[in-house]
């Protein structure tokens, strides 16, 4: 690996999908469609008007550009993946709407280890090959998880007029009492039980445990099982809750291992930490200077596209103009200012993000968003950890126009007039958000993107 190279510029953004998108067989839909997707009626605008939205497209696509679909992202794999509306959205009977007696959403703690299962410690501590790490792994060890409580922080700006609040009771590691003294444990590896109890209150449920299969985790927990759990805790006066972990978890058999999932029907979701660690960096070819913002960067995109011997195409004038400003290339122009993480303090603040980001998108499921095939967005699908860095914290215009009707029109009542005023206030919210933690790529660059997202919000509707 090339350690003294000069530091990409980023000249020239991929604001469309990638050169790959075809042979993956993605079709993206029109400016026209997408537009349509943002209304409630589920319709563009009138012929007239209709010229009107292309042109707009292409400023749009200098704050939303659309998903970069590369070898092995989720779009990959699933192209043709169905589209959710506003419309749809709307209309989709298994939606739970917010109400004044179900507005909150529920952060767990991660659960704690108790005495008597000290050996699950050791379980959150990724196993390193040499080649796997990173050079500086001795530094990272002592990397302690992130706090739950700058995720309700995170979580009460992004789900602005929501109420985000930890959950009362604590969670803990316990033992399993049923499987002690058992002889089906004789083929497992030592210290790894079948099952393992998370107890809450008075409550314990069974939990399903067992190596991860690709060896990187001592322990790793089945999430179904997680997600029962949360069920019998959801409060009465929950919206929905999200359940933390510090371990490796999986879905079913077949699954190697899953950052998180949510059941959206019934408002429940996990997300774990363990695979977040930035001492897998290096095994998962995460290339810092490439992560969201920068991961727009045509260069970057042409290079990886190359391994699939897709010809890179030269950037028309277009392209390169459009390169030249707005939120995305703010974002970058900021991003770009801060050094890599290095620090301890730093490293916790990427693994912080990282989790922020994929919370905030399963509890998007609890809002009954389906996965965005239409941009660039929080809530795209993710097929692996490089494809997760490469993804942005913000929603698109579509998934955007799906939670701002849920808590300004359906929550509060208001008129649309109300929800354009809630948009404006919630980037205000995310925007001090990410001055506070200016510090972290992700951060600063959501920041800047944020600024400018709000002038264009501003000049927008003046034009009306
Ligand atoms: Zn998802
Ligand atoms: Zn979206």
């Amino acid at each position: 690996m090339p350690v003294h190279q000069e530091p990409c510029q980023h000249k020239v953004l991929q604001l469309e999908p990638s050169n790959f998108a075809e042979l993956a067989g993605y079709k993206r839909l029109d400016a026209r469609k997408r537009y349509a997707a943002t209304t409630k009626s589920g319709r563009a605008p009138r012929k007239k008007e209709g010229h009107a939205v292309e042109d707009a497209a292409t400023e749009l696509a200098q704050s939303f550009p659309g998903p970069l679909v590369l070898p092995h992202d989720d779009l990959n794999y699933d192209p043709t993946s169905s589209s959710q509306s506003l419309r749809s959205w709307l209309h989709e009977k298994e939606r739970n709407k917010p109400s004044q007696q179900r507005k909150t959403i529920y952060v767990a703690n991660i659960p704690e280890i108790t005495p008597a299962m000290a050996s699950m410690e050791d379980w959150t501590k990724p196993i390193l090959s040499p080649d796997r790490g990173d050079p500086a792994t001795k530094k990272l060890e002592s990397l302690v998880s992130p706090d739950v409580e700058n995720l309700v922080d995170y979580l009460s700006a992004f789900y602005h007029g929501m109420a985000v609040k930890k959950f009362p009771q604590v969670l803990k590691w316990v033992s399993w009492e049923e499987e002690e003294g058992k002889s089906s444990t004789k083929s497992r590896p030592p210290g790894v039980p079948k099952h393992v109890g998370l107890a809450y209150g008075d409550n314990v449920t069974r939990i399903r445990a067992r190596p991860s299969p690709d060896g990187l985790f001592k322990g790793q927990l089945d999430l179904n099982d997680i997600l029962d759990a949360a069920t019998d805790m959801l409060p009465t006066d929950a919206y929905s809750i999200i359940v933390p972990v510090d371990h490796d978890i999986h879905e079913g058999e077949e699954d190697d291992f899953c950052c998180g999932r949510a059941y959206g029907g019934s408002r429940i979701c996990v997300v774990q930490t363990a695979r977040y660690h930035p001492v897998l960096d290096r095994g998962n070819k995460i290339d810092h200077e490439h992560t969201w913002p920068a991961s727009h960067c045509k260069d970057y995109v042409d290079g990886i596209c190359a391994s699939e011997e897709i010809e890179p195409i030269p950037a028309v004038p277009t392209q390169i103009g459009a390169s030249q400003l707005g939120p995305l290339r703010a974002a970058i122009s900021a991003a770009s200012l801060i050094p890599p993480p290095s620090t301890i303090e730093e490293l916790r603040v990427l693994w912080f993000a990282r989790l922020a980001r994929t919370a905030a998108h399963e509890l998007g499921h609890c809002m009954g968003m389906d996965h965005c095939v239409y941009y660039a967005c929080n809530m795209q699908g993710t097929a692996g950890m490089t494809e997760d860095g490469r993804q942005p914290p913000y929603l698109c215009p579509v998934c955007l126009g799906k939670i701002s009707h849920a808590v300004a029109c359906e929550l509060q009542h208001g008129s649309e007039e109300a929800r354009k005023v809630y948009v404006r206030q919630r980037y205000e919210a995310l925007g001090e958000f990410c001055k506070r933690w200016e510090g972290n790529g992700l951060f600063a660059g959501f920041g800047a993107w944020i600024g400018e997202r709000l002038g264009k919000v501003e000049e927008e509707e003046s034009e009306h």
